[in-house]
């Protein structure tokens, strides 16, 4: 299985995907997991793990890497899922651990859309709704930061040390998305959540390509790129990273139809599995 391997200044997202084989993704700092995949050794030492929802080519991972956790004697780790599925997972689990005849180390959460979990240092993740065939959230991964309060803009050094020693407020807390994780979702979701529009690093599955195939992905929740197109000029983000891809098609057709369908686009496109070569000539192809 090749790993892929994405650096955004600050933020490293690794991670493997095909739809109905495979999907996860390590996302550092601050060091968590969207979806386990099949299991993944990478995935090993990451404490937070956030599942989207339950069919097996993102779940089924869960009990390789908690007993892989065992193994290697790693600590409790902290595991979410939505919320109507946390009884079907801790019993999945649970199996998995009687069969083994260990006890697997976890606490399980279930979470509802506007949950936030803080996981410090400024971090946080929001989960939110999705629109897909079974109980599934999606993952905001937020960072607050602080800077200077923007009326203050511009005052010295020692008029703002004066105005801090007099007890007044000085900086205030931003808070940016840094990435947003869709999971599995149909066309639905861009209604249930335009904030994702906004996130620097948007990933986001599109399993289906060919106009034969848009009923067929209607039908099980997924998106295809003519479902994108009709968002094209919403896109805000820095960067576009496609993933999930049905195995029927290649990696290099979604480059192409997104490329004819959406010519105008606005951020970085990447297509998730391509070798890097493809995504410097796809800057180069934009910026001539
Ligand atoms: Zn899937
Ligand atoms: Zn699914």
């Amino acid at each position: 299985m090749t790993v892929t391997k994405l650096n955004f200044k600050n933020l490293r997202i690794e991670g493997s995907s095909r739809a109905a084989d495979r999907s996860w993704y390590r996302i550092q700092p601050p060091g968590l997991a969207f979806d386990l995949g099949r299991g993944a050794q990478r995935l090993i030492g990451t404490d937070e793990l956030f599942l989207s929802h339950g069919h097996l080519d993102h779940a089924l991972g869960l009990p390789y890497v908690l007993s892989q956790r065992n193994l290697h004697g790693f600590g409790p780790c902290r595991l979410y899922c939505p919320r109507p599925i946390r009884r079907a997972v801790e019993n999945f689990v649970e199996a998995a651990a009687a069969l083994e005849e260990v006890e697997y180390r976890y606490q399980l959460r279930g979470l509802e859309a506007g949950e936030r979990v803080e996981l410090g240092h400024g971090w946080s993740v929001e989960p939110f709704a999705v629109d897909h065939v079974l109980p599934s959230l999606g993952y905001h991964l937020i960072q607050a930061r602080r800077s200077l309060a923007p009326a203050l803009r511009g005052l010295d050094g020692a008029e703002l040390a004066r105005r801090r020693r007099a007890g007044e407020r000085i900086d205030h807390t931003e808070e940016h998305i840094e990435v947003s994780y869709c999971g599995d979702t149909a066309a639905g979701v861009f209604d249930l959540e335009p904030r994702l529009f906004e996130a620097r690093v948007l990933l986001l599955e599109c399993t289906f390509l060919g106009s034969e195939l848009e009923t067929k992905a209607r039908q099980f929740g997924h998106l295809h790129v003519a479902d994108l197109a009709a968002q094209a000029d919403r896109f805000a983000n820095e960067a576009l990273v496609l993933t999930h891809l049905s195995r029927r098609h290649r990696l290099e057709e979604l480059r192409q139809e997104v490329e004819r369908r959406m010519p105008n686009l606005s951020p970085e496109l990447i297509v998730f599995g391509e070798h890097p070569n493809r995504r410097q000539q796809g800057k180069r192809a934009q910026r001539g």
